[in-house]
């Protein structure tokens, strides 16, 4: 029988649990049954659905805070941090079951003496949602949750670096909905590429762009409707009329929240001639303030990376750049007295295109700083990558924003602290970043297929 075993990466990776790798005939019985249930689920209506998400909402309310500790142990999130993943993954639950009702309600597109044409929603049937291990509650909710009101059914496989979540979530969901509606399967991405391959409708994916080109792959042949949600390698531009102080510790919280494990984190800075030095100098002092340690303390307002291998990937591209040239302002290595996968926050100057920090999603914290003289070479810089997930613009002038806005190749533009994530938008990028469009009416029109009915009056 195999196994995935869950690490601490906050205590030398200590073995804090074990969950048994589904294997392939299960995929397949699961695959099955999700078809046996999906009618059934769809014929519950949209009204019924919506409670059933509302009841979740107040069962996970009551678990709570032991899930927060459970993802400071099992994925190094600080537990402030966990705290707010879950209250965040809540938040969205909570807005598909209330915005649900409406978004199903048929679109009247033609009314005339003799017809009526309108156009309906349906849901596709079984969905297969994957997800990574960055927020181990606000993916799964992101992924799962509105799928699950729209009337599809959903099979889910957590990371492998999250089973132990993935089994929390699992029995919290399967108290409340209906047998077979919510299905988890376990492992590591080879039980991923068997259930993508199995009789689904719909494949969710959030991860890297790598894992979902190949699931792309997989999936155009069968003409299966793909939802992607990708990696990132967000800019943020500082212009000359900021307040520093002002837009400094926003910087610092969008870049390192998480140890820099965020998919639309700003992860390339990019600031005005005039304000580079100061810009650094203020990081550099809010950097020397924070406290690296245990996800599980209260205190600590950076812990460790998920794993080893993350660790190992982010020091292959910090020495990338500094063999090109790079300078280290601050960190560029593992932290020294503590056991597990630690990295010091690290500020990095002297940055060049060809180096990987720019061009590859770094995931870690770290970030690259460079400056620019005109508006026109700020946005080439900003664009210089094959994501297009999330963008920071820092400038008081609403004029300056919002050209800037216009030429910024992203699903997802932010003016100073301005937060795009909110349910009433959608959640999603352009070019690698993938096009998934989470949440509200868009993400509703993504998880559904649409039909004409054109009928006698
Ligand atoms: P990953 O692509 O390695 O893995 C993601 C999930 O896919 C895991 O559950 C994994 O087991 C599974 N998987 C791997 N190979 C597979 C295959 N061939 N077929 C099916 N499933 C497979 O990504 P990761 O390292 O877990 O997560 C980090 C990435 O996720 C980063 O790139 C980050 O930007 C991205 N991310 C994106 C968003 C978003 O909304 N755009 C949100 C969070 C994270």
């Amino acid at each position: 029988m195999s196994e995935l075993i869950s690490t601490n990466p906050s205590k030398n990776y200590e073995v804090i649990g074990k969950v048994k790798v589904s294997t392939k005939q299960e995929v397949i019985d699961k695959v099955a049954k999700a078809h046996r249930t999906k009618k059934t689920w769809q014929q519950l209506g949209v009204t019924k659905r919506a409670q059933l998400m509302q009841k979740l909402v107040i069962e996970f309310e009551k678990a709570k805070e032991a899930l927060a500790k459970l993802i400071a142990k099992e994925m190094g999130m600080p537990i402030i941090q966990a705290r707010e993943d879950v209250e965040f993954g809540l938040e969205y639950l909570a807005s598909y079951a209330d915005s649900a009702e409406k978004q199903q309600k048929p679109i009247l597109t033609l009314e005339t003496d003799k017809e009526i044409h309108t156009v309906v929603h349906e849901p596709y049937g079984v969905a297969a949602c994957i997800a990574p291990w960055n927020f181990p509650f606000g993916n799964f909710a992101w992924v799962c949750g509105q799928n699950l009101v729209t009337g599809n059914v959903v099979i889910f496989k957590h990371s492998e670096e999250t089973p132990l979540c993935g089994k929390f979530i699992e029995d919290v969901v399967t108290k409340i909905l209906p047998s077979g509606v919510f299905q988890e399967v376990y492992g590591a991405g080879n039980v991923g590429e068997i259930l993508i391959n199995q009789d689904v409708n719909l494949i969710c994916f959030t991860g890297s762009t790598k894992t979902g080109a190949k699931i792309n792959q997989a999936a155009a042949p069968r003409f299966i409707r793909t939802s992607m949600e990708l990696g990132g390698s967000a800019p943020g531009i500082v212009f000359e009329d900021c307040d520093v102080d002002e837009v400094a510790e926003h910087i610092f919280e969008n870049r390192f929240i998480n140890c820099g494990q965020m998919c639309d984190a700003l992860k390339r800075l990019i600031v005005h001639e005039s304000k580079f030095e100061e810009v650094k100098s203020t990081l550099l002092k809010i950097i020397a303030n924070k406290k690296v340690g245990d996800a599980s303390n209260e205190t600590t307002d950076i812990g460790p990376l998920v794993a080893e291998r993350q660790l190992k990937l982010l020091e292959e591209q910090v020495a990338d750049a500094v063999a090109k040239g790079a300078k280290i302002l601050v960190g560029g290595k593992r932290s020294s007295g503590l056991q597990g996968a630690y990295y010091e926050p690290t500020l990095i100057e002297d940055v060049t295109k060809d180096m990987r920090i720019w061009q590859e999603e770094v995931f870690g914290p770290v970030l690259p700083i460079v400056s620019f003289d005109t508006q026109e070479k700020a946005i080439r810089m900003a664009n210089d990558t094959q994501y297009g997930l999330g963008a920071y613009v820092f400038t008081k002038s609403k004029k300056r924003f919002e050209e800037v806005a216009a030429q910024l190749e992203s699903g997802m533009v932010s003016q100073n602290n301005v937060s795009y994530v909110n349910t009433c938008n959608f959640f999603g990028g352009y070019k690698m970043s993938g096009g998934g469009r989470e949440h509200a009416q868009f993400g509703f029109d993504e998880l559904t297929q649409t039909k004409v009915i054109a009928e006698e009056k």
